[in-house]
């Protein structure tokens, strides 16, 4: 018979292990949940959490293991039958349509029949019992993604879940609406629903998690308890070395010469999911970071695609790189004039997922090898010329692939991170535009990227850091400004600014964000 401790179990898995091709992504993973435990999963970049986790929800089938609901083996083979054993997820990347309802979404990805009209009631009072506040009849288009985060956790209440997964819920949150979350999950958890929990941020963990298992390389290094660990044994055990602080040098240069210049950039939303810009203004220095905060979906995109050139302004003169304007050229030619933009999509965006790394470098900087002997080999253009840089940017960045010249999607995020923030700095530009550096990427690669960050304004050049990550934005910027629904606030010292002068910022409903007006 089980003893009680085993009765306590609610979910127990078993020497997981998962390969893709030749590469070991789970290695004998081992995993016990309490009833009602919340319990983090932590692990650098490329560790294997999310690959674990949709094994737990059926989306990934393992090649080893057993995983045992109340102490029955089960056969999780699809994520119906992961619901059917009590198992619901939020993921990483929602996966709701923007064209359809709330209502309609929760519609769609219910198991159980039910009529529409008494969804709809169910929906809200779902949302008042747990303080999800949403209105079922909204276009997710218009929610923000802290209502999206809502709408998929009461999508998963909604099947009385036993078991909660959430891949890193907070990275896409504001400080207001982390503490909600967090006020929900204590809630949950002392209902009896059990929590399993992925997250980067090591104070979220402590201050949530009961138990606390730490992944490296696809093996599980050690399950802590979270209420007597710390944060410095959480990263050193995760990172498996000590963690270096970050190095800024504090001193502020007013000689310094105005590198970019924005002046009154209008730019009307090309689609009914975009925002529209508002009379932006910002100038930045050589040697400076100027850090944009916001929550995602207030413009950043449409700012990226300004300042880059993907798109052009009506007029030249309103963007200005050292005096000259240059807001009619184009992507190409501002790289040329040593503009690079890092954008917030790895893949799809500053990647192509099923090419290999050359082939990525190559698309991206093909002018760079227009003159190299090989350029065209039986008339097609020939991207090998580019396999010598590419192999270079992957081993001067510390870039961790599976196998030589590996396809993009191979990579994990942080790693893929590292190859791309090194294809542009091959470029020794002059201004680099990041956009959520470090979203999604583990505390050892950030640390790494933000230290790249600060080297590579001490040598001189103009960072404009768009990021959500208020804890980022203070540590690296010297200026910061916020964008809230397509304008942008004034731009002010760091000093004169605090995280929650921030945060007011970010959420004020406001046409024009002077500081003074709202704080
Ligand atoms: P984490 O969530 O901890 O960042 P993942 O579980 O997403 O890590 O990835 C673990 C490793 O498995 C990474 O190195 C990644 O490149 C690899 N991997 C993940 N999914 C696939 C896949 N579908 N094909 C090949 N490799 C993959
Ligand atoms: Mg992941």
């Amino acid at each position: 018979m089980a003893n009680r401790k085993e009765l306590d179990i609610l979910f127990k898995a078993t020497k997981i292990s998962k390969s893709f091709g030749d590469f070991k992504a789970n290695i004998d993973i081992d995993i016990s949940i309490k009833k009602g435990e919340i319990h983090a999963l932590l692990g650098e970049n490329g560790a294997g959490k999310s690959t674990l986790v949709k094994i737990f929800y059926g989306v990934l089938k393992p090649d080893f293991g057993t995983i045992e609901v109340n102490n029955h083996i089960v056969n999780i083979s699809s994520p119906k039958s992961a619901r059917d054993n009590g198992i619901g997820m939020v993921f990483q990347h929602f996966s709701l349509f923007p064209a359809l309802t709330v209502a309609e979404n929760i519609f769609i990805a219910l198991d159980k029949k039910i009529i529409f009209k008494n969804l709809i009631s169910e929906i809200s009072s779902l949302s008042k019992e747990w303080e999800l506040f949403i209105d079922p009849m909204r276009l997710v288009s218009e929610l923000s993604v802290g209502e999206q985060q809502r709408v998929e956790i009461i999508r998963c209440l909604m099947q009385n879940p036993k078991l909660l997964i959430m891949d890193e819920p907070t990275s896409v949150l504001t400080p207001q609406e982390i503490e909600n979350l967090f006020k929900i999950l204590k809630r949950l958890s002392s209902s009896g629903c059990s929590i399993l929990y992925i997250s980067h941020k090591l104070e979220e963990i402590i201050e949530l998690a009961d138990q606390v298992t730490i992944l490296k390389s696809g093996k599980c290094v050690s399950t802590l308890n979270a209420k007597t660990t710390s944060t410095k044994e959480l990263a050193e055990t995760m990172v498996g070395k000590k963690i270096i602080k970050l190095k800024k040098s504090s001193v502020i240069d007013n000689s310094k010469n105005v590198a970019l210049e924005v002046i009154n950039l209008n730019k009307i939303k090309d689609n009914n999911f975009g925002i529209t810009l508002k009379n932006i203004n910002l100038k930045i220095n050589y040697g400076e970071i100027l850090g944009v905060a916001g929550i995602a979906g207030n413009g950043q995109i449409e700012l990226m695609e300004m300042l880059s050139g993907e798109a052009i302004c009506e007029n030249n003169d309103e963007i200005l790189l050292d005096n000259i304007p240059i807001g009619a050229t184009n992507i190409t030619s501002r790289r040329k004039l040593g503009i690079e933009p890092i954008p917030e999509e790895r893949t799809l965006h500053a990647t192509v997922p099923n090419l290999a790394m050359n082939h990525n470098t190559f698309l991206t900087y093909y002018y760079k090898y227009q003159n190299t002997k090989n350029f065209f080999s039986n008339f097609l253009i020939n991207p090998q010329n580019s396999l010598e840089e590419s192999n270079k940017i992957i081993k001067d960045n510390d870039v961790r692939c599976p196998e030589p010249n590996p396809l993009a999607n191979q990579l994990s995020g942080g790693n893929l991170q590292k190859f791309i923030l090194g294809r542009s700095m091959a470029n020794d530009p002059k201004v680099a535009i990041f956009s959520q550096p470090t979203w999604g990427v583990d505390i050892g690669a950030a640390t790494s990227i933000r230290q790249k960050l600060l080297n590579l304004s001490q040598k001189g050049k103009a960072i404009i850091l768009i990021s959500q990550d208020l804890e980022e934005i203070f540590e690296l910027s010297d200026k910061v400004c916020v964008i809230n629904n397509g304008v942008l606030s004034d731009i002010l010292s760091v000093n004169e600014m605090s995280a929650s002068d921030v945060g007011l910022l970010m959420g004020a409903n406001v046409n024009n964000l002077k500081k003074s007006e709202i704080l």
